[in-house]
């Protein structure tokens, strides 16, 4: 496995940098990626969509996404971890030349992850609106927002369906969904995490007061 370093950008083979020293702990690492992913996949995907959507008079063109390359997980942990813009953009060079094999150009997917690394306007959009996505989405506009959640919640029933058929070997009935969609009001499945995102920063902090101190 591959790790960016959260505090320079090397890419390293293990939670140790060996260019800068950082050491981020597990827990800190699979939360800023888990993020990450989120923020790819409705921060700046869905988000484009909904505003081709709206171009197109609200006309939905949805498509499955998959999950993005690694590349772009490492660009949005950065932003997260609020590396400046400057150093994203030599890293997202660095981190090209590094990945560019493993991407496939025919994917459709993979298309538009190749668009972020080689356009800049793309580039300064994708870390806008993962900036955004991870703030909570204030000051967007609620149809925009509206879309996103729509497929936050897609993919929450989708999930909590296929989680519920194999553990059931049944397929769930309107009792059940009612059920699914009312745990979810307890779930951390919102757009609206400001909390997380406190507990990261604490984390974050906790972890460099440490490394100052050694
Ligand atoms: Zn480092």
């Amino acid at each position: 496995m591959e790790y960016i370093c959260l505090n320079c950008g090397q890419v390293n083979s293990t939670l140790e940098c060996t260019h800068c020293g950082h050491t981020s702990s597990e827990k800190v690492y699979e939360y800023v990626m888990e993020q990450a992913h989120r923020a790819i996949r409705y921060g700046y995907f869905y988000r484009r969509e909904a505003e081709k959507a709206k171009e197109h008079d609200g006309v939905s063109i949805h498509y499955s996404l998959t999950t993005p390359a690694n590349g772009l997980e490492w660009i949005a942990t950065l932003v997260i971890s609020g590396v400046s813009y400057d150093i994203i953009k030599y890293l997202v060079k660095k981190l090209y030349s590094y990945i560019k094999s493993k991407i496939n150009p025919n994917n459709k997917d993979e298309e538009k992850v190749i668009e972020i690394f080689e356009k800049e306007e793309e580039l300064q959009l994708f870390v806008k609106y993962t900036k955004e996505f991870h703030a909570g989405l204030k000051d967007v506009d609620s149809k925009i927002i509206d879309y996103i959640q729509e497929e936050i919640n897609a993919d929450y029933m989708g999930k909590q369906t296929g989680d519920f058929l194999s553990k059931e070997h049944r397929v769930p009935n309107a009792q059940d969904l009612l059920k699914i969609m009312k745990d979810r009001k307890n779930s951390d499945i919102d757009i609206h995490y400001r909390e997380e995102l406190q507990l990261f920063l604490d984390l974050k902090r906790q972890l460099s007061n440490r490394q100052t101190k050694s």
